[in-house]
């Protein structure tokens, strides 16, 4: 028979890689549920649900709160392209490569870009930023990436965010892959817009991007005087489609709709501080393991991504080899690097549903039968107990500061 007529059973994969993460049975089983029409009444209610779950965890009454159809990059994309206007000027901080992805958007938007780079592997500071804004007359916007994916770094929002409305520009954050995992609080940090996406911490499959625009973006969007340049993407409809009259944009993915719904709720079960003490604890115990190993941590510990750590490949070690086997032998998936650090770095995401003491330990048990395979010697047991002892301490911690 040929292939494609035979039922798909994919493997069970351990996801520990940059995204997507696992999914809890639950939210897979939302999905399952019959399709309600995008006009329907009672998918109304599934909506408003979904928005206001949302403001919750962007920690914002930001009316303009709702999650577009697509990827992460269709959050950026919306985020740029409906703040920006051809000629505008816009400055986005580079510390890697989402921070070039950025530059990428708003240029194709007709934005005068100006960049201001950081070498990979440092977060994205004010002082340079400053200097940058200083040079130009009118700035609309800035763009920063709040966790960097590529690296593991993030960078202080309402610093950043401060410097920027010093000199009259938007501020504009991608929490892709913090939002769920770290503190992203929009009123509080006073951030413009900010977009994340579905498949990292939120613990939803890849398929919806989060966003939401404050009282000075949501003025800018209605001030405009081109269109927006995209038409599936313009938030003036969106916004019409998911808070006012509910006039028909596009068809909404209802089935993802559903899926978004039930990981907020688990989200909300857990609590964003229980969940973001998840993510740190059990992302300190990873590292522990790894530095037991010998292995090299890239990112500067002040500014680690508890979501995402990158580790440098030791010298003489295959990286895709070890990936490959990781996945083939052990099911476990973790990202390559990407950009300057293509085959010099492994990315190892702890995200949502993937961000469990369960998940440590099979990887850093799996990479002490993998690593002397490739000559590099390491002790038996060392990463586990270093875990150990990291989660240990945190935890006695955690109990004498209660
Ligand atoms: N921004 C950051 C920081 C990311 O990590 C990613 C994806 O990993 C994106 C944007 C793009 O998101 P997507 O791949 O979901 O389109």
């Amino acid at each position: 028979m040929e292939g494609y007529l035979k039922e798909f059973r994919p493997p069970h994969r351990i996801l520990m890689g940059p995204g997507p993460s696992e999914v809890h049975p639950r939210v897979l089983q939302a999905m399952t549920a019959p399709l309600l029409g995008h006009m329907d009444p009672e998918f109304f209610s599934v909506m408003q649900g979904v928005v206001d779950m949302l403001r919750l965890v962007f920690q914002t009454s930001n009316e303009l709160t709702l999650p577009l159809s697509g990827t992460g990059t269709a959050g950026m994309e919306a985020a740029l392209c409906n703040m920006l206007e051809p000629q505008d000027t816009v400055v986005i901080a580079v510390n890697g490569f989402f921070g070039t992805r950025m530059i990428d958007i708003a240029t194709r938007c007709g934005a005068q870009v100006h960049t201001v780079s950081y070498p990979w592997g440092r977060p994205v500071e004010p002082e340079p930023l400053e200097k940058e804004l200083r040079k130009h007359s009118k700035v609309k916007a800035v763009g920063v990436v709040h966790g960097e994916t590529s690296t593991g770094i993030l960078s202080p929002l309402p610093e950043l965010a401060n410097v920027t409305h010093n000199y009259g520009a938007l501020f504009i954050a991608d929490a892709v892959t913090p939002l769920g995992g770290h503190e992203v609080a929009l009123d509080q940090w006073d951030v413009d817009v900010c977009y994340s996406a579905t498949q990292k911490c939120l613990g939803a499959p890849p398929g919806m991007s989060p966003i939401s625009l404050g009282p000075r973006a949501t003025e800018v969007l209605r001030s405009r005087k081109s269109l927006v340049q995209s038409l599936y993407l313009n938030l003036v409809d969106l916004e019409t489609y998911w808070h006012r009259s509910h006039v028909y944009h596009h068809t909404t993915p209802i089935s993802m709709v559903y899926a978004l719904r039930e990981a907020l709720r688990r989200l909300v079960e857990e609590g964003l501080e229980n969940r973001f003490q998840r993510h740190a604890r059990n992302a300190a115990a990873l590292r522990g393991g790894l530095e037991a190993l010998g292995l090299k941590l890239f990112a500067d510990p002040k500014y680690q991504l508890n979501p995402l750590t990158t580790v440098l490949v030791p010298e003489g070690v295959d990286d895709a080899r070890v990936r490959s086997r990781l996945l083939l032998e052990f099911n476990i998936e973790i990202g390559g690097g990407l950009g300057e650090l293509q085959g010099r770095a492994w990315r190892i995401g702890l995200m949502g549903d993937s961000c469990t003491e369960t998940n440590v330990f099979a990887l850093l048990s799996a990479l002490e039968r993998i690593l002397p395979r490739e000559g590099y010697e390491v002790g038996r047991g060392v990463s586990m107990a270093a875990a150990q002892q990291v989660l240990a301490d945190y935890d006695s911690e955690g109990s004498s500061a209660r």
